[in-house]
Parts: C-alpha cells; sequence; structure tokens
C-alpha cells in the first residue's frame, strides 16, 4: 500500500539556491495587464525602486537595473570598469569566481585567480601580498564573491577591503552579492565596495530575469575614463530614473518592477536588520540537524566552520550516488526539491552524484524549513542511509530560542 502511494500532491517545495520561493505578494503584484510605458503608474512607482533598493544595499551611491540574469549584471560590471587589456584579481572559494573571471576574459582582461579551493574562505593576507608585489599598477580590480552559491562559504568582504588598503593598492573591489543580498549583512558602503551586482531571484524573491549593479563615485569615475563602453551595460543612463526610456535601454521589464516593488515592500516591513537575524536562524537550525545526521559518517557539510556558512545556501555531501538518489526520492515522493551539487565534481563524472545543496534563502520561515528537514529526515530513513538521529529535535530546539542540544 505505502509503496503504491506518492505524497507529493499537495503544494511542492522549491528549496535551491535560487530561484527562491515566490511570496504570493509578489505574484500578485505581477498578475495584471500590461501598465502603459511612457507615462503613468509604472513610471512614477519605478521612481520608487532605486531608493529603496540602496537601503536594501546598505548604500547611498548609485543603481542601475538591467533585463538580465545575474551573468548580466556581472558582464555590466566589468564593462563600466575595465577595458580589454586591464588585469583583475580573482580570490576564488567556489564556482562562481571562476564564472566571473571567464566572463571577464572573454572580454579581453588579464585574470589573476587565486583559488583557496572549495571548502575555504579568501586569505586576506595573500591577497594583500600579491596586491603588494604589483608595484606597476596593472591590477585594476579585485572581485569578490560574498557568498559563493557552489560551496556556500561565505567570505568577509570587509576584510578584503582592509587587505586592498593594508596595501595601498587603488584597485576597484567589485563583489557578487547574488546568493547574500537580503540574506546576510552586506554593508556595501561601510565594508568599502565600489560596485556591487546582485540578481533578482534569490533574496529579492522575484522571478529570474531582472539585476543589479551597485556602484559608487571611484567607480563612476573610472567609467569616465573608459573609451568605450557597451551601449546596452552602459551605467550611466540606467542610474537616472528620471530618464525612464534610457534606464532599460528599451522597454521597461514591466512585471518584473511590479514583483520588485512587492518584495521590496516586504523586505522594508521585515526590517532589513530582521531579515538578516531570519536568515541566521533558520540556518543555524539546518545546521543542527545536519550536525546530527553527519553522525551517521554518511552526510557532511561543506563548510566545517559555522563562522563561514552561508546563511542563505547549505553545501552538503553524501557517498555517490545517494545526493542525486535522495534528491529524486524526496521530489517523486514528498514533492520537495533539493538543490543539484554544483561545481564540486565534473558534471559527467561519478562523483557528481555526491553532493547537493539547500536554498534557504527569501521568503522562508520556521514552518518551512522544520519541512525541509523533515523531508530530509525522511527521505534518509527510506533510502536507508546512514544517519544520526535527533536532527528535527536539535532544529527545533534552535527555533524554540535555546542552543542545539
Ligand atoms: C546565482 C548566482 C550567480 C549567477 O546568477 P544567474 O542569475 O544564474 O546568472 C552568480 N553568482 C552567484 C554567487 C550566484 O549565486
Amino acid at each position: 500500500m505505502r509503496d503504491s502511494v506518492k505524497l507529493s500532491s499537495g503544494r511542492s517545495y522549491l528549496a535551491i539556491p535560487g530561484p527562491s520561493v515566490m511570496p504570493d505578494a509578489v505574484l500578485q503584484a505581477m498578475h495584471r495587464a500590461s501598465p502603459n510605458i511612457y507615462a503613468g503608474e509604472l513610471v512614477d512607482m519605478t521612481a520608487t525602486l532605486p531608493g529603496d533598493l540602496r537601503r536594501v544595499a546598505r548604500t547611498a551611491h548609485h543603481v542601475a537595473i538591467y533585463i538580465a540574469n545575474g551573468h548580466g549584471a556581472w558582464e555590466a560590471a566589468l564593462s563600466n570598469t575595465l577595458k580589454p587589456g586591464d588585469k583583475v584579481l580573482v580570490p576564488a572559494s567556489g564556482r562562481f569566481a571562476f564564472g566571473w573571471s571567464e566572463m571577464a576574459e572573454a572580454l579581453g582582461i588579464e585574470i589573476e585567480i587565486l583559488d583557496f579551493g572549495m571548502q575555504s574562505p579568501f586569505d586576506p593576507d595573500r591577497i594583500a601580498d600579491v596586491l603588494r608585489a604589483d608595484t606597476a599598477g596593472q591590477i585594476k580590480a579585485v572581485l569578490g564573491v560574498h557568498v559563493d552559491t557552489s560551496t556556500s562559504i561565505r567570505n568577509d568582504i570587509s576584510a578584503l577591503r582592509a587587505a586592498i588598503d593594508a596595501a595601498g593598492h587603488p584597485a576597484l573591489l567589485m563583489a557578487d552579492c547574488i546568493a547574500s543580498l537580503g540574506c546576510d549583512r552586506f554593508e556595501m558602503d561601510a565594508w568599502g565596495v565600489d560596485v556591487m551586482v546582485t540578481g533578482c531571484q534569490k533574496g529579492l524573491m522575484v522571478p529570474a530575469g531582472m539585476s543589479f549593479v551597485f556602484f559608487n563615485d571611484k567607480a563612476a569615475e573610472v567609467r569616465a575614463t573608459l573609451p568605450r563602453v557597451s551601449r546596452y551595460w552602459d551605467w550611466v543612463p540606467r542610474a537616472h530614473p528620471e530618464w525612464f526610456y534610457q534606464f532599460f535601454g528599451g522597454t521597461a521589464p514591466t512585471h518584473h518592477l511590479y514583483g520588485l516593488r512587492a518584495a521590496l515592500d516586504l523586505i522594508h516591513a521585515e526590517g532589513i536588520e530582521q531579515v538578516w537575524a531570519r536568515h541566521e536562524i533558520l540556518a543555524r537550525a539546518i545546521w543542527a540537524a545536519c550536525a546530527r545526521w553527519s553522525e551517521g559518517g554518511a552526510l557532511a557539510m561543506n563548510v566545517t566552520d559555522p563562522g563561514l556558512r552561508s546563511h542563505a545556501v547549505t553545501a552538503l555531501r553524501l557517498p555517490s550516488p545517494r545526493a542525486t538518489e535522495l534528491r529524486n526520492w524526496l521530489e517523486q515522493n514528498l514533492g520537495l526539491t533539493l538543490g543539484i551539487g554544483l561545481g564540486m565534481a565534473p558534471p559527467d563524472s561519478p562523483e557528481w552524484h555526491g553532493f547537493f545543496r539547500l536554498g534557504h534563502m527569501g521568503h522562508v520561515n520556521g514552518h518551512m524549513i522544520m519541512g525541509l528537514l523533515g523531508g530530509i529526515d525522511t527521505g534518509l530513513k527510506a533510502l536507508d542511509l546512514p544517519h544520526g538521529t535527533g536532527a528535527l529535535d536539535a532544529a527545533s530546539r534552535i527555533l524554540a530560542g535555546g542552543d542545539a542540544a
């Protein structure tokens, strides 16, 4: 009887690290006829977005909106600050640092990668050493991924600024906050970040398709020295919402803008500090459960030091191919979808099936996280995977306000 009955009907839960769960308020805001893009409500509403985006990023500076995913924001940030032949330094602690540098390379930019592996954060001292050795000033920017979504390592971006300053180096500090904005504390101005890129489909809870480049006056000055910038990626007209048509380089992403307005209202009604605190507590509940499961010897968290873990995504291992089996079982039987492992092994290798990730970014709360953990606990039992007991107990203690026992 039990074997023939699937328990997956009902509301499914996509617990992958982006796109994230969309709030009903966002979906409802988007469910409307096309608005006039030349005048009226949409134009007026759009003028309210940059200020509220800046509040999420903790910056008083500029923001450009792109009709693109995060890869588009990567290209936009590079296109406004660098020219072919310039060099960038890329400390890496996961796949996304390599992705951003490959994009730079394709634009004719020379890249120097400092690879810290898949389980360690940046070492600011090594970065400062490389910058000190660059006496000719060839390095024009340091590209730092705040949370690398492949490994779930959270890097210290303010320490990266301190390393650049300690070396007395003029390079721009550019941060990828695609997985962290609206989840993990990020302070663009206080941390001395010159350029920051993010997307709308993770902590910002809007369907994929819009991305943002924040930049300060130092970066704007660098932009002004470039001989040419791709017309579409140029951030100058896009940083002026009063030039509505130029702001989007064409037709506005009408429905995304309504969705974003609703999402920003949710974030600011809750308060950004509270949003960060919620993500942290939910993440600690997940780690507490994972620590119990790992006592069985099969499951392991990728990042051992809790202080280096993202509050929005958790990368895990199981002996291959059990990670893929677990994901498949949960999706087919419980309606719960977990993220694939990324960057930890080549996609066509047998090891690839030994990694998976949990997304816990954006519109997630206590009961959803307990459902996520309860689902995984069920899957471990159904597949006879060795695991320690008491995971849900440990998680619920965290949510109840205590410590993991
Ligand atoms: C998701 C993500 C990207 C890529 O964003 P896309 O919207 O998929 O292009 C880049 N960097 C990080 C850290 C991400 O999490």
